[in-house]
């Protein structure tokens, strides 16, 4: 018989999982409440990048006097953007959906939950169906944050989820909240002409982050017109009597603006799974702490995704289910790369957008580590030039005795794209050399790549 895997969630830890498990000959059930696809990859992600690239064209037609152009000029057209966002949305799902299925995956619309270590429960619209497991995962993702002191309406106190895009365009929009997505809203609603104003509770804006790239970013925030609340924690959001919001920050500061948009975080979907009926132990945060094959304590119930609480992305959340799949099925007996989350590639989809893998330079620093860096502005390579984009540059550590690539940072455009070759280096563990040595095309961004690892 084969072997009875059952997923609680279909977002990109689950679906990833079922498409490989089932490939490899489990008898896979999805079990999906909201959206194929995931809610937090569809309904967050998805959509802050499609907002982002419409707001990139809209400046880069309104900014193309220097490419030769005149009298050229864009308006959003804020139906068609919403449109265009349904409609992207809409085809992911259908993808994902459809892959499901040629793979031979069940999907069950409904809620699930655990009533047992081998028992799973999905409430549908036709009723309970029971299902036995020989294997469970649980990848039921995220949502956002709320904070006691703050009531999202959806009309002008937003979640993330209320603004991909929101019923109006804010005239002016306090974005709560400096990490990776609170820096990406700024960008996008700057891009359309709002005012904003970001309340940033340390004194940086991405606290995580290398202070050389957060620099460059406060750097166009305030070319941008964009004021910023620094060292200022929100602590009160109220409606004002002409329609707007009000801000209080701890230190006695407040904004005043049209919509107020909360981006402080997320919190695990770990209610209401029957992980005590299941034996798993929950941490307090509401993770699902796990060993390096993504087991809980209950070995053949894995966890996948935000749920796991390790790196929160679409990318890991695929990666994790593809290695859970392996594992069920029993292929780690042979050998095999284990998920390094110290490894993994990010973007921030900003202007100027931030990538970055592997070791960072203050981290290197802080450990004491001897690291060779090397940096190169893309203003010396033809094609930042030609592209009109000479702003950013390209930064690579390596290993001073080997030359193996440790890791590496970019902002500039396309850094996201431009990481990849950085990101197989780190993982494949090649040296600068390899990438020296690498015949590129010419003009390119990734020129800059190779003058950095020389
Ligand atoms: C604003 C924003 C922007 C982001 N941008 C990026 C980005 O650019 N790149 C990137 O890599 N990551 C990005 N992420 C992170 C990424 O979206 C998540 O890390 C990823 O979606 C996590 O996948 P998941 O499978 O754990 O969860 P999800 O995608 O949320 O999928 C989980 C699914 O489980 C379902 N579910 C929950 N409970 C149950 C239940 N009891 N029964 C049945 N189904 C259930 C939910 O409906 C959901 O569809 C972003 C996140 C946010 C908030």
């Amino acid at each position: 018989m084969a072997l009875r895997f059952v997923i609680i969630g279909g977002g990109p830890g689950g679906h990833a999982a079922a498409t490989h498990a089932a490939k490899l000959g489990a008898e896979v059930t999805v079990i999906e409440r909201d959206v194929i696809g995931g809610a937090a990859h569809l309904w967050d992600c998805i959509p802050s990048k499609a907002m982002i690239a419409t707001g990139s064209s809209l400046h880069q037609v309104n900014d193309s006097e220097q490419m030769g152009l005149t009298d050229v000029v864009a308006h959003l057209d804020f139906d068609a953007l919403r449109d265009r966002i349904q409609s992207i949305e809409q085809r992911l799902e259908g993808q994902v959906t459809q892959l499901l299925e040629s793979q031979g995956v069940r999907v069950l619309r409904g809620t699930g939950r655990m009533v047992g270590p081998h028992e799973v429960v999905a409430d549908t619209a036709d009723g309970e169906v029971r299902l036995e497991a020989d294997a469970i995962l649980l990848s039921t993702g995220s949502r956002p944050r709320i904070p006691e002191w703050a009531e999202p309406d959806g009309d002008r106190i937003l979640t993330t989820r209320d603004a991909y895009p929101p019923k109006e365009l804010p005239e002016h929009l306090i974005v709560i909240g400096s990490g990776v997505t609170g820096v990406e809203f700024v960008h996008m609603f700057t891009a359309f002409g709002c005012r904003v104003t970001l309340i940033v509770s340390r004194q940086q804006v991405l606290p995580q982050k290398d202070p050389e790239v957060a620099a460059a970013l406060e750097h166009e925030f305030v070319n941008r017109g964009v004021k910023l609340f620094m060292g200022a924690r929100a602590e009160g959001i109220e409606r004002t009597e002409d329609g707007g919001v009000r801000v209080a920050c701890d230190d006695g500061r407040v904004a005043t603006g049209s919509h107020a948009l909360l981006a402080i975080g997320s919190i695990p979907n770990s209610e209401g799974l029957g992980c005590e009926a299941a034996g798993v132990e929950v941490n307090d945060w509401g993770y699902i702490d796990n060993n390096h094959h993504l087991q809980t304590n209950v070995p053949h119930i894995y966890v996948a995704g935000d749920l796991s609480g390790r790196l929160p992305l679409s990318s890991v959340a695929s990666m994790q289910g593809r290695k859970i799949a392996e594992h069920v099925m029993g292929l780690h007996t042979r050998e095999h790369r284990h998920l390094d989350y110290d490894k993994a590639a990010s973007a921030i989809f900003t202007e100027p957008e931030i990538a970055d893998v592997g070791l960072a330079e203050a981290d290197a620093f802080a450990e004491g580590r001897k690291i060779r860096v090397t940096k190169v502005p893309f203003s010396t390579t033809a094609k930042a030039l030609i592209n009109n984009a000479p702003r950013g540059f390209v930064k690579i550590l390596s290993d001073p005795a080997t030359g193996v690539v440790l890791g590496g940072s970019i902002v500039g455009r396309h850094a996201a794209e431009l990481i990849s070759v950085i990101a197989l280096a780190v993982t494949a563990g090649l040296k600068v050399e390899d990438i020296v040595d690498s015949l590129l095309v010419h003009p390119s961004l990734a020129e800059a790549l190779a003058e950095a690892a020389d």
